[in-house]
């Protein structure tokens, strides 16, 4: 099983390489860019939220709880003065970060039903849902910031696993297979609401059309054109 450390540098990497292609096949502006990166390097240690008092868990229950915090204020924005804005999102930041923190906590178990991937599509869809709905974003840019929180949740998932092997001594820990299951067959019920869940959230979606574009001969041009330099190097000449 990798570390903390190690989740949370190859999600921002990967994330950033990922924004930064985004960015320049022009399907994110740059504020967006940055945004993606935060929401795959976040994807990249939710995995492991299921550790009581451990960094990823605190880390994830604050920036829940500031996504929470800024909704009600998005909501509340036009009726509330700006005192009533910010007694609510405090409230609403404390209720995330402690009781539901604490709720949570009461019931998940480590490595159990969310570090699957079931999980990570519920990751994939909710955060998209959510993206388009409670934060205004356009349909290309809630699939993108879905994208990149779960395919940062894969990632975590697939870490895990590279470390379960052994290479110096090419053999295989206990824990392999463990952490990239399709669905924790241990834990039936919560499995069941994972994918229930999922499956609610791909309902509320919206159109897919700027995800698809990413499976056009369109998109295959334009990264011909974009990925490597059509000069030299660097703005070099060449000869
Ligand atoms: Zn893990």
């Amino acid at each position: 099983m990798a570390n903390f450390a190690t989740h949370i540098s190859v999600a921002a990497v990967g994330a950033g390489l990922f924004a930064t292609a985004a960015l320049k096949l022009g399907q994110v502006d740059e504020p967006g860019a940055v945004v993606l990166t935060l929401l795959g390097t976040l994807g990249g240690i939710l995995p492991d939220i299921d550790l009581k008092y451990s960094y990823p868990s605190r880390i994830i229950f604050s920036v829940f709880g500031m996504m929470a915090a800024f909704a009600s204020v998005f909501a509340l924005r036009e009726q509330f003065s700006i005192i009533e804005l910010w007694m609510t999102a405090t409230l609403v930041f404390l209720l995330v970060r402690y009781p539901l923190w604490a709720i949570f906590h009461k019931f998940a178990e480590h490595r159990g039903a969310i570090h699957s991937v079931a999980m990570a599509l519920l990751v994939w869809l909710g955060c998209t849902s959510l993206a388009f709905h409670a934060f205004g974003q356009s349909p290309g840019m809630a699939w993108l910031s879905g994208s990149f929180a779960g395919g940062g949740f894969l990632l975590h998932l697939l870490l895990d696993e590279l470390y379960s092997v052994d290479f110096m001594n090419n053999s295989l820990k206990r824990s392999f297979g463990s952490a990239m299951k399709l669905i924790d067959t241990g834990a039936l019920i919560p499995s069941a609401c994972i994918v229930l869940l999922a499956g609610l959230f791909w309902l509320t979606t919206p159109p897919a059309d700027a995800l698809l574009w990413f499976g056009t001969s369109e998109f295959s041009d334009a990264l011909k054109n974009v990925l490597l330099p059509q000069g030299g190097w660097f703005g070099t000449q060449v000869q």
